[in-house]
């Protein structure tokens, strides 16, 4: 569809304008958004807010790739040419078997492809915007021009917004300009004519990211109308998404095609000196090319990747990137977050601490006994309502974080409410709360006091909450019950050490007043607001363990993963409640941020492998636990929220974002999304991520193996002086009902016994490691001896249809093996027979189609066969069988540990 541009020529300086004139040109009220009909009618008019991406393949380029591979073409080739000269039968049957393998792997690459675009649809980001006077959250895709938006640190921005509302709000403009530092923003239009897009200050452009605070904006661009838009083709992210694996793979099928070539060349030579039709033997060579080399291997990867990425959202684990389907299944260290992934993040506020008093709730506003303790109580009841940026949706439901909710509802159950407090005491500015500051500050002019008296002079008050230390350090002195005190620190730093050790989360409450100061003379600033500060009170807020979290720890101690906590909270929390979930022993310490901040690289790379517990770090001091972690060969999945968490979980083999509390920023750089942020998902997925790649080493050792054994029949038989055994279109026969069918079966095999009881995979490990290559060799052979003896069966019996009963045998024999090796250990019958259904069907389904095609008289004059007595199809199974018995045999010796 042909969407209209938002902008005209004239109206692209809108940071040349004033926020009222952009206001009235897109028809829109601040306070109020868009209607919903107004959206509905723009969104119509000017199409969705996306970046088109390029490399999205079509169908028809789908269905055509099919047929892209040079062998293939080669087939067709050869089999027109000897149909112009031989029989047209062969041909045509030759080029229905290429075109219904053709159609089997479109369907399956359809289905992968279909399976990733919903991923990527789950992966979309939202955004927050004001319609019909409330706060919404919708698809990004569906803002349009004259949307007010809302932002916040972590949010990466979804359209060119002109900004109406700025606190405290930085942005990171490296996706668009490069330039990777923070930008301060203004809502003022600027003056001047033109401006380069880093200096157009009012301006907050789609794909940058917000650093630090909050505004809102009103949208006057979207999609390919953006800055980020109009050089989108510059900036198309690397598409190559193979994994490692699948790199590997595509190496190793390029060798492996070259000696599969030189085998069919011997075929044919040897075929052609024994006196064999040179046009059928060269069919023949080719046939076993095209049926033995294994280029489809990286396709089926993808293919059984995007499934298992599929099943695993079911289990609550998003897959960003295919890739870590693979990487989770050699995760050996987890690094968690505490505060809601460990921990349910839902806090309560438990116990009040002033001045060595404790108190479970707030005394209700008339319990207060005298004039001073009742100030006192109201000053922290105003300091809980109003020092958060707690939200109220449409449905009435409290949006923000879970330490402030649970600060908010204590002042709000003791009748301190945010929203009758705020007109008394608007909230003037603002100094953010970010990982690295452990605090934030609120500023409020004070109208009318707390006593209730209209307040005489101009006063200003801000309120500072954060973690203790931090908070004990910025305070000159304290308020009690009884009036201004001088600060105990020491007495303070013993009580916040004895409710950690608890496992309370503690945090400190402090404020600052100013008299005959207006709101313009008061700087709005860290380093002038956050200092002399009078200490309030210390919180202690209860958030209890996960369900299930102490269960995954104990999962990932006996799968040979070591799990570790990385948290902001404090060091005695943060090791309580690691020891409640048998994270840390008993005898544990824990690494505070500041420890780290001295160790050396050498000496943290020596510690990280004694330390469980990390408190007060900050997001940079993760990248520095990772890769100290990295360098004793570990590999790590590590989880993050925040706008700087980025970087470390880029850097971590395995990158875990919240779903629900995590801003985009964090489940951008990420592999895996947590949708419920349980560290219990983790774990999960990681068992599936072992399962997966189990079945991919069951499919290529599979495939390989008859592979190996089709090759060695069409080998030995020229050599044992046999005529040749198989039929070009045999092979490619064989080639399509086991590789297809039963193959793919093999990635809905349930996981191992004891999957999460054996260590990890090294991530560097072929995957032909443990007698995979012996496997294919030797039952290879096995299968191909055992398709041969049919011919031993002819001199007995002097029967005529023995190549009928080496093609069966074949066919059979692959149909065996693939029920052997369900499992890499145990024996089909610990598996049980019916435990994977799909198999089960493929298998029935292929051998219901050999018999139609040994059976069917239309069939046999197309392929060449013979009805088989029922006594030569007793045979072929029985010999078919061996391999079962004989793989169960290896499994045995593997099970005593003599094999591999
Ligand atoms: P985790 O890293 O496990 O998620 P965390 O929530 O404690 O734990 P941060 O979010 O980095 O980690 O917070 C660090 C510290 O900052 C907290 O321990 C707390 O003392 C303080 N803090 C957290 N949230 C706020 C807030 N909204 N306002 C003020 N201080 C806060």
């Amino acid at each position: 569809m042909n969407h209209k541009s938002a902008q005209t020529s004239v109206d692209k300086d809108w940071y040349l304008q004033d926020v009222g004139s952009i206001l009235a040109h897109f028809k829109v009220s601040a306070d109020q958004g868009l209607s919903s009909s107004q959206a509905r009618k723009r969104h119509q008019q000017y199409g969705p807010n996306s970046i088109q991406s390029a490399g999205q393949r079509s169908i028809w380029q789908l269905l055509l790739a099919q047929f892209m591979d040079f062998m293939i073409l080669v087939l067709i080739a050869a089999a027109i040419i000897s149909g112009i000269f031989g029989d047209l039968t062969d041909t045509l049957v030759i080029l229905v078997i290429v075109f219904l393998n053709a159609i089997i792997g479109f369907i399956q690459d359809y289905r992968a492809e279909k399976a990733l675009e919903a991923l990527r649809k789950m992966a979309a980001n939202s955004a927050r915007v004001r319609r019909d006077g409330e706060l919404i959250t919708i698809p990004v895709e569906q803002l349009v021009p004259g949307d007010i938006v809302i932002l916040e640190a972590g949010n990466i921005i979804p359209a060119d917004l002109r900004l109406i509302e700025v606190a405290d709000f930085q942005v990171d403009e490296a996706p668009l300009t490069g330039e990777s530092v923070a930008i301060s923003k203004t809502t003022q239009a600027l003056p001047g004519k033109v401006h380069a897009l880093g200096d157009q200050i009012n301006m907050a452009f789609k794909g940058c990211i917000v650093t630090k605070g909050r505004a809102s904006g009103v949208c006057v661009a979207i999609g390919m109308d953006t800055e980020f838009g109009k050089i989108a083709a510059l900036l198309q992210k690397d598409t190559d998404n193979k994994t490692p694996l699948q790199h590997r793979l595509t190496r190793f099928s390029k060798r492996l095609s070259l000696i599969i070539l030189a085998v069919s060349a011997l075929v044919f030579a040897l075929g052609y000196l024994r006196g064999e039709p040179p046009v059928l033997m060269f069919l023949t060579a080719v046939s076993l090319a095209v049926a033995a080399i294994p280029e489809a291997l990286p396709a089926v990867i993808t293919v059984s990747l995007a499934f298992g990425a599929k099943r695993m959202v079911k289990s609550n684990a998003l897959i960003r990137r295919l890739p870590a389907v693979e990487a989770l299944g050699s995760v050996t260290t987890i690094c968690s977050d505490k505060t809601g992934t460990l921990t349910q993040n839902r806090m309560s506020l438990e116990k009040i601490l002033i001045a060595g008093k404790s108190y479970n709730t707030f005394p209700e506003a008339n319990d207060a006994t005298n004039d001073d303790n009742e100030d006192f109580w109201r000053l922290l009841g105003a300091a809980l309502a109003l020092n958060n940026d707690i939200e109220i949706d449409g449905d009435g439901k409290l949006l923000g974080e879970p330490t402030e909710i649970a600060l908010y509802l204590a002042a709000q159950q003791s009748n301190y409410q945010k929203p009758e407090l705020s007109r008394t005491m608007p909230r003037i500015g603002e100094i953010a709360f970010t990982s690295e500051r452990k605090r934030m500050t609120t500023v409020h002019r004070v109208l009318q006091s707390l006593q209730g008296a209209k307040a005489e002079k101009p006063e200003i008050i801000a309120f500072t909450k954060g973690a203790p230390e931090v908070i004990l350090d910025l305070c000159e002195d304290s308020l009690g019950e009884n009036g201004r005190q001088p600060l105990h620190k020491k007495s303070i730093r013993q009580a916040v050490e004895q409710l950690a050790q608890q496992g309370y989360r503690v945090l400190a409450v402090a404020y600052r007043e100013w008299n005959n100061l207006t709101p313009n003379e008061l700087k709005i600033e860290a380093n002038n607001i956050e200092q002399s500060l009078s200490f309030i009170a210390l919180l202690a807020l209860i958030d209890p363990p996960r369900e299930g979290a102490q269960e995954a720890v104990a999962m990932c101690r006996s799968a040979g993963i070591t799990p570790v906590m990385i948290t902001g909270d404090h060091p005695a929390t943060a090791l309580a409640i690691a020891k409640r979930l048998g994270i840390a022993a008993e005898q544990d310490k824990v690494m505070g941020g500041e420890q780290l901040a001295q160790l050396s690289d050498a000496e943290l790379k020596q510690a990280v492998l004694e330390t469980a517990v990390y408190a007060r770090v900050n997001p940079e001091q993760k990248i520095r636990i990772v890769e100290s972690l990295q360098s004793h060969h570990q590999f790590v999945a590590m989880t993050g929220d925040g706008v700087n968490d980025a970087p470390a979980l880029k850097k971590a083999d395995v990158g875990v974002a919240m779903g629900k509390v995590g801003t985009e920023v964090a489940r951008e750089a990420a592999q895996l999304v947590l949708l419920d942020d349980n560290f219990k998902t983790i774990v999960v997925a990681v068992r599936e991520g072992r399962r997966i790649f189990d079945n991919i080493r069951k499919f290529i050792k599979y495939t390989m193996t008859s592979n190996t054994g089709e090759i060695l029949t069409l080998l030995l038989a020229p050599l044992l002086g046999m005529p040749i055994p198989l039929l070009p279109i045999h092979i490619l026969w064989i080639n399509l009902l086991t590789d297809g069918l039963p193959g793919l079966a093999l990635s809905a095999e349930p996981a191992e016994r004891g999957v999460m009881q054996r260590p990890p995979r090294p991530a560097s490990e072929s995957i032909f490691a443990h007698g995979m290559w012996q496997h294919m060799i030797w039952v290879g052979l096995l299968i191909a001896v055992l398709s041969l003896s049919s011919f031993a069966w002819m001199n007995i019996s002097s029967s005529t249809h023995w190549q009928t009963m080496v093609f069966t045998t074949l066919t059979f024999a692959q149909l065996a093996h693939v029920m052997a090796i369900r499992s890499e250990r145990d024996s089909l019958f610990t598996l049980g027979i019916l435990t994977n259904r799909p198999l089960l069907i493929a298998i029935m389904l292929t051998v219901a189609l050999q018999l139609m095609v040994i059976y069917t008289p239309f069939l046999q004059t197309l392929f060449k066969t013979q009805a088989l007595t029922l006594l030569e199809l007793g045979v072929c199974s029985a010999l078919a069988c061996v391999v079962l018995i004989a793989v169960e045999i290896e499994k045995w010796l593997v099970r005593r540990g003599v094999l591999y």
